[in-house]
């Protein structure tokens, strides 16, 4: 048994995020889960939010901090795509995905310092891919946005690691979401070829992982790049 904590979840309305927020609430955790619209799963607090506005993201801090208390394990994983190759894609596309994956996760972890600075205690998790560690065509701005969590989880350890914070990346790799879901199935049958694993991954395989993360094993693990991909990217 761990001890329990009080958990943000950026994007748990769906996806990957919804089965982070059921793992810490099935562990025990005082749960919330931001979205822009909808809501968490049963057990947690949702809170409205855009990780790409700081204001929105700090109302929302302030409100989990009103009703759970300050937070001490904060997952940052709100992120999309917009796919298209580089001389299709505008500087618009780029950045967008940068303001949302990348900025957006400064935001939210730059918000959760505060609280956790205070209490000596914290745990940060930014949910990057597969595609931040390889690169992938078609995907410059998110793989840029993906590899730039690495920076952040490395250097907030660097900067915070001696007052009880520890940083970690988990890199997904394909993930049986709505984000996968889209592509055409041949695709989907021709990536599954490259996965040593030879399937995707359900979202609850990542979520154990970060929860792992989170929990009192995981002290001493911080500046670290996890990748739950089946064998894709053989630990890069
Ligand atoms: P998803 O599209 O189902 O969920 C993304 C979540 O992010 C949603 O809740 C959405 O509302 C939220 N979000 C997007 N923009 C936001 C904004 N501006 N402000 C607040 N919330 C915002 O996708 P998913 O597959 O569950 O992906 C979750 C994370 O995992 C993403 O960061 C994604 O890049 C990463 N990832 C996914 C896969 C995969 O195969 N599905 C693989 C590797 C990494």
């Amino acid at each position: 048994m761990t001890t329990p904590r009080t958990v943000l979840v950026t994007g748990g309305n769906r996806g990957i995020g919804r089965a982070i927020a059921e793992e810490f609430v099935a562990q025990g955790h005082r749960v919330a889960v931001t979205a822009r619209s909808g809501s968490g799963p049963e057990g947690t607090l949702t809170v409205i939010a855009d990780v790409t506005d700081a204001a929105s993201v700090d109302a929302a801090f302030t409100e989990v901090e009103e009703k759970l208390g300050p937070v001490e394990v904060v997952v940052a994983n709100a992120g999309i795509t917009r796919d298209t190759l580089l001389l299709r894609m505008s500087e618009e596309d780029f950045t967008d995905v940068i303001d949302t994956n990348l900025t957006g996760s400064f935001r939210v972890v730059k918000r959760a310092s505060k609280g956790m600075l205070k209490a000596r205690f914290g745990r940060v998790i930014l949910v990057s891919s597969v595609v931040g560690l390889l690169g992938s065509a078609g995907q410059i701005n998110y793989s840029a946005s993906k590899s730039g969590l690495i920076g952040i989880a490395r250097s907030l350890t660097r900067e915070l690691g001696g007052r009880g914070i520890t940083a970690n990346v988990v890199a997904p790799g394909f993930i049986e979401t709505d984000m996968t879901a889209e592509l055409p199935q041949e695709q989907q049958d021709a990536y599954k070829q490259q996965i040593p694993a030879g399937r995707f991954a359900s979202p609850e395989e990542v979520a154990k992982v970060i929860a792992w993360l989170a929990s009192d094993d995981a002290a001493y693990i911080s500046g670290a790049v996890i990748p739950v991909d089946g064998g894709l990217g053989m630990g890069h």
